[in-house]
């Protein structure tokens, strides 16, 4: 039975990578589009959407994180991010405006294209946990209505931020390594740049503020603290 082909637009501006990017998935069976114009990109989202975007951040009209913001208003189609080492890792707030996933340049095309098939099976934006609700103290997380409380407070979690959440508030009181975390959170069942972990815990962090119950466990990962009582 055929499958029927995936198709993903590349959106670079560095001709040398897109190209090689782009042979690179050609390569493995996917549909691939090109344009090195980040409101090109946002004109074949609308017209024509891909399968995935992978979405460079510095383009030379819209910069890839207002494009990825713009797909998100519209839309869950799963965006990988690429970026230069030397971009500050705060820039990578492009995963809050909705990025599956990131990677740094220079990369193995390889790890692109099995992170690209990553995102792909487990779905794009949908994610695991997709109901029940879990409680550890003053937090609360639906994963039906995927909202996260802090008492009254609403917080507004990016998707991978909230299942990175619920993964550690899960297993409170395990230490989970970054790896591990990597593989049950964004689906990689290979070694990943584990510094996408330690992004989204320093944004879950920024956003629960004090409440934030996530320890980092030197030099093995990242545990969730014991709830405390409200009585407490
Ligand atoms: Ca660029």
């Amino acid at each position: 039975m055929a499958r029927e082909t995936q198709s993903i637009l590349v959106v670079e501006d560095e001709q040398a990578i897109a190209s090689f990017v782009a042979a690179y998935l050609r390569k493995d069976g996917f549909d691939v589009r090109m344009t090195a114009s980040g409101r090109e990109a946002l004109a074949i989202v609308g017209s024509e959407p891909p399968s995935l975007v992978v979405l460079d951040l510095m383009l030379p009209d819209l910069d890839g994180m207002e494009v990825c913001r713009r797909i998100r208003e519209a839309s869950s189609l799963p965006v990988l991010m690429l970026t230069a080492r030397d971009d500050d890792l705060d820039k990578i707030a492009g995963l809050e405006m909705g990025a599956d996933d990131y990677l740094t340049k220079p990369f193995n095309p390889r790890e692109l294209v099995a992170r690209v098939r990553a995102i792909l099976r487990r779905g794009g934006a949908r994610t695991r946990p997709d109901a029940g609700v879990l409680r550890h103290g003053d937090i609360v997380l639906d994963a039906g209505r995927r909202e996260c409380r802090v008492g009254d407070r609403e917080i507004r979690l990016a998707p991978k931020e909230f299942d990175l959440l619920w993964e550690l508030l899960d297993h409170h009181g395990f230490v989970l390594t970054r790896d591990q975390l990597l593989e049950r959170v964004w689906g990689y069942t290979f070694a990943g740049d584990t510094r996408t972990v330690d992004v989204h815990v320093r944004q879950l962090r920024r956003k629960l503020g004090e409440d934030a119950p996530i320890v980092t466990v030197w030099g093995i990962g990242y545990k969730a603290a014991p709830a405390r009582d409200a009585a407490g």
